[in-house]
């Protein structure tokens, strides 16, 4: 049973619940931004407001500053009657048309794509001037100032080789709007970014998705062919419980249910997740019982990467099993659990310390960087100096 739950606004949360536990928890940062390029037609220019009213095939027009800074000069003048290609910057709302630029940005995780200007910027979140710098040179070589960009917070904990990637995604999608804006009519909808939630969906959709639970109602009619919805009044993580198991989640500690834990560590080069059991008592079938708890401790290290959205390397420090037969069978349990996770890890075997290595494919930042940021008292150590040294 798997039901994605999601909370409409600015800032839209997605989460996916399996069998009742949660195993992602994602947070769309984009959901405000992400608007739609439009083919318009100018209705009107009134010289005296220094804007065009445009017709984007809405209730209302659109309307559109004539005079916007793109740093590359100005754009054409406008007569009306006029095809012109715009993104809508803020929706229609009550009596007002949607307000357009022509200043076209394409956002993706990690960078703002400009294919009309050549500014190439940082996001003002970022404050570490060292890491400003070297993003906004690292911008630099993307762009050559072929087109602008800006480096969004999320860059900074990226992998440049990723930022270089989502570049040219965009400047393909920006491609395509060109080449498909010439013999499109006027006005049409051109382009529609896809969404967080776009993506989820589909990821999940052949897996089987049971049931959707949204207080959004333009969600709820999005995944109306999807699943069957439930449409709230209230915030659906509150009333799901799911903010608490998201928490649960930002912490080091799990317990298992056999009463073991794991210890999950995120260091700079790879995660390790440590399996520890709780006394056993006797030593009277001792294999079997590490055997047990092992294979407990996969469904959950699988459900714990899901959901912290951990990647890159992971080393799993196991409880040591001698026997040859119980290590496979932990392998192969490791690798079912992992089998309902939308993004791919592989599973390499056992080092010759005896620790499970695996990989799993970067996608967007972990759970905990969506929620958490870093401690300025102990910069992360989660440690101080003690006081006696503090003369
Ligand atoms: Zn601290």
């Amino acid at each position: 049973m798997r039901t994605i739950c999601v909370k409409g606004g600015r800032r839209q949360e997605i989460a996916v619940a399996e069998d009742g536990k949660l195993v992602e928890y994602l947070c769309d940062t984009q959901s405000g931004s992400a608007e739609g390029i439009c083919l318009g037609r100018v209705e009107r220019v009134v010289t005296g407001m220094k804007a065009a009213f445009v017709d984007i095939g809405q209730e209302k027009n659109g309307f559109l500053p004539l005079e916007e800074n793109t740093l590359t000069g100005s754009f054409a003048k406008l007569l009306s009657g006029d095809r012109v290609l715009v993104q809508i910057k803020k929706a229609a709302q009550g009596v007002k048309g949607a307000f357009l630029t022509r200043d076209i940005s394409l956002c993706g995780e990690y960078v703002l794509f400009m294919p009309m200007n050549r500014h190439v910027g940082v996001s003002s979140r970022i404050e570490d001037e060292a890491i400003r710098n070297g993003l906004k040179q690292l911008g630099r070589e993307i762009a050559q100032e072929r087109f602008g960009l800006v480096l969004r917070s999320s860059a900074a904990s990226a992998d440049p080789e990723e930022i270089r990637r989502e570049t040219d995604m965009l400047a393909e999608q920006w491609h395509n709007v060109e080449a498909a804006a010439p013999t499109a009519h006027a006005p049409s909808l051109i382009y529609q970014p896809r969404t967080l939630l776009d993506s989820v969906v589909d990821d999940y959709r052949f897996r089987g998705i049971d049931a959707a639970v949204t207080d959004d109602p333009a969600v709820a009619r999005s995944l109306e062919g999807v699943c069957p919805v439930r449409l709230t009044q209230e915030d659906p993580m509150v009333s799901m419980d799911l903010i608490r198991h998201r928490d649960k989640a930002l912490n080091r500690h799990v317990w298992l249910d056999s009463g073991g834990t794991l210890v999950i560590d995120r260091c700079e080069a790879m995660t390790v997740i440590d399996v520890n059991t709780a006394k056993f008592t006797g030593k009277k079938n001792l294999e079997e019982t590490i055997l047990r708890l092992n294979l407990e401790a996969c469904g959950e290290i699988a459900r714990q990467l899901r959901l912290r959205n951990l990647s890159g390397i992971i080393l799993l420090d196991m409880i040591d099993m001698k026997d040859e037969a119980h290590r496979a069978q932990v392998l192969e349990r490791l690798k079912e659990c992992l089998a309902s996770d939308r993004i791919k890890t592989v599973v390499h075997g056992f080092t010759s310390l005896g620790l499970i290595e695996m990989t799993r494919k970067k996608s967007r930042q972990p759970l905990a960087d969506d929620w958490t940021e870093i401690c300025p008292r102990c910069h992360a150590t989660g440690r101080v100096i003690k006081e006696e040294h503090h003369g």
